[in-house]
């Protein structure tokens, strides 16, 4: 490394997270290279059979197989690292396989996992489906009442996992008061940061010990690959990379390249979603035929007051029940032309989904009513479009219902 490269180094290491989210991770290599290369190969050479030898004991650090490393991977990991004010990151192949491979390589037969109830609905599949098979104990609770977190801890409760805000109506968890719990309780405070991503939410900074992403939304932003990483203390990082290393869910260099890209973004992206979903609301909201929009930005949202101490902006999901029953929100979103009709989120691209048909269909209606899913709430996940375009997009639906 040169003298200068190394002071660049320590700049970075004091920098802002709009530098990280450009230069950290990346020293050019000798060809000079000024984007980030991708590195497409299944293994590395070495220079002598002592080399192989030491590389495999571990006695030497370098490059294997990119089942264990890869230098383009190594550059998403470190920077995502840096954005979120970890100590280190292990990328995935997807955010599910982030969640699993967090869990798998932290818990055992016999652990109990606290969970919010309105996680991604994928995630309460993966614990009650597989997980649970391995003999892991799952609860779920309320995510805004910590009676209910409290009550639910058991002797053998290893790991809290929430999402905030949840989806699709904002809820706020308290975060300082879940990490608080988790630590007087021995166990691992856990955070699906996807919604906010570390341009509006930073959760280790109040107390989470891992940070979940899925990469596919946000961190890309523009809805091409499917990716993950997990973020948090050294300790708990090197075993999740143990347990990559050998059941195999990890990043591909390409999908790691896509998600370099899209953290310079990041920021500007985030901060945009969050004023046109803010101006979305607002205006949703004046409009008679709309019974209730559901954004934690809002004064009407009971999230505002701890969103706005935890996050710097709101986030670009947002939901509303029309007046009406479950056709007359089919016929708001049959009538949209611009939106995307479709589950993802996270994207340039305005989405529109009816919840209670789709994403969280599996839920009985019990349940649905309990998480306030009614069969007239819409979810949109607004992109970048102008804000006029998508008003007026919502004005056909208005129409229609
Ligand atoms: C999409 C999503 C996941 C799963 O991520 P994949 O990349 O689709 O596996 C997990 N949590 C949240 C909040 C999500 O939105």
């Amino acid at each position: 490394m040169t003298d200068k490269e190394a002071l660049r180094q320590r700049i970075l290491a004091d920098a802002q997270m709009d530098t990280l989210a450009i230069r950290a991770g990346h020293s050019p290599s000798e060809e000079g290279e000024h984007s980030e290369p991708i590195f497409m190969t299944s293994s590395y050479v070495f220079e002598s059979a002592a080399q192989a030898a030491a590389r495999f004991s571990g006695d030497e650090e370098g490059n294997v197989y990119s089942r264990y490393t890869n230098p383009t991977v190594r550059i998403f990991e470190q920077r995502i690292a840096a954005m979120e004010g970890g100590e280190a990151a292990v990328a995935t192949s997807s955010g599910m396989a982030a969640i699993l491979s967090t869990c798998m390589s932290l818990l055992k037969a016999g652990d109990h996992v606290v969970c919010s109830r309105n996680v991604f609905g994928t995630t309460t599949n993966l614990f009650l489906k597989y997980l649970c098979k391995f003999g892991l104990e799952v609860t779920f609770v309320d995510l805004t009442d910590m009676a209910n977190w409290e009550q639910a801890i058991q002797p053998n409760t290893r790991l809290l996992f929430c999402e905030t805000p949840s989806n699709p109506i904002c809820e706020v968890a308290d975060l300082s008061a879940l990490s608080a719990l988790a630590k007087k309780n021995d166990c691992i405070f856990v955070v699906d940061n996807c919604f906010c991503t570390p341009a509006l939410q930073k959760p280790l900074e109040f107390g989470a010990d891992l940070i979940i992403h899925s990469a596919t939304k946000y961190l890309d932003g523009q809805g091409r690959c499917v990716g993950g990483c997990v973020v948090g203390a050294n300790h708990y990082i090197d075993q999740i990379v143990g347990f990559l290393r050998t059941c195999g869910p990890t990043m591909s260099p390409f999908n790691a390249w896509v998600f370099l890209k899209g953290l310079e973004t990041l920021r500007l992206r985030m901060d945009a979603h969050s004023s046109n979903t803010m101006a979305l609301a607002e205006w949703l909201e004046q409009q008679p035929a709309i019974e209730k929009v559901y954004y934690c930005g809002l004064d009407s949202h009971p999230g505002k007051a701890l969103a706005s101490k935890q996050q710097r902006g709101y986030g670009g999901v947002m939901s509303f029940q029309v007046r009406g029953d479950r056709a007359a929100a089919w016929r708001f979103i049959d009538a949209t032309c611009l939106c995307s009709l479709t589950a993802n989120l996270g994207d340039v691209k305005t989405t529109i989904i009816h919840p209670a048909t789709t994403t969280h269909s599996r839920l009985t209606q019990q349940q649905r009513i309990e998480a306030s899913i009614t069969d007239n709430l819409i979810r949109v996940a607004v992109g970048l479009e102008d804000i006029n375009d998508l008003k007026a997009d919502m004005q056909r639906g208005l129409g229609a219902i």
